[in-house]
């Protein structure tokens, strides 16, 4: 199984609003690509679902209301049967070819949460839709990327203090 992490990454990630504007890309060609690199198969009906999850998923990492009533609705009859394996046990996803991916994700998400409890979050920046994985040792990281985000957020706050300070009398 590939890296299923960079997977939830990608699906969680897959709304970046450009230039103020949401995308998706998780539809069209660019959800076909993002799909087949996951061993998907780009369809339709995959992408939906993938789509679908994305939803879930970001608003339980915002811990919106009913999130998680709606993910446990969004997983659907998907269930991870056990392969004996030299290695030890491996668990395979047994769920309609079409819901694989997204169930995949939602695993990943869960890893996550028990690995990495509260690494996961939202960028800090709120006209961003993007979503990181905290791996530094103080776990403060706040932005999706400190080159874009980060520089952004630390400009406004100076302005604003300048501000601030010229406003004084
Ligand atoms: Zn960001």
């Amino acid at each position: 199984m590939v890296n299923d992490e960079d997977l939830l990454l990608a699906v969680l990630n897959s709304a970046p609003v450009v230039a103020g504007r949401p995308t998706d890309e998780l539809s069209g060609a660019a959800g076909k690509e993002l799909a087949a690199r996951y061993g998907g198969t780009g369809s339709p009906a995959e992408l939906a679902q993938l789509r679908r999850m994305r939803e879930c998923l970001q608003d339980a990492v915002r811990e919106s209301k009913d999130a998680l009533s709606r993910l446990s609705t969004a997983l659907g009859d998907g269930v991870l049967v056990p392969r004996v394996t030299p290695q030890g046990l491996r668990w395979e996803v047994r769920a309609p070819e079409d819901e694989r991916l997204a169930f995949r994700t939602a695993i990943a998400w869960s890893r996550v949460l028990h690995e990495l409890p509260g690494r996961l979050r939202a960028c800090a920046n709120n006209e961003c839709n993007l979503f990181l994985i905290d791996r530094s040792r103080p776990g403060t990281a706040k932005w999706c990327s400190m080159a874009v985000c980060g520089n952004r957020m630390k400009a406004r706050t100076h302005a604003g203090r300048q501000r601030a300070a010229a406003d004084r009398p």
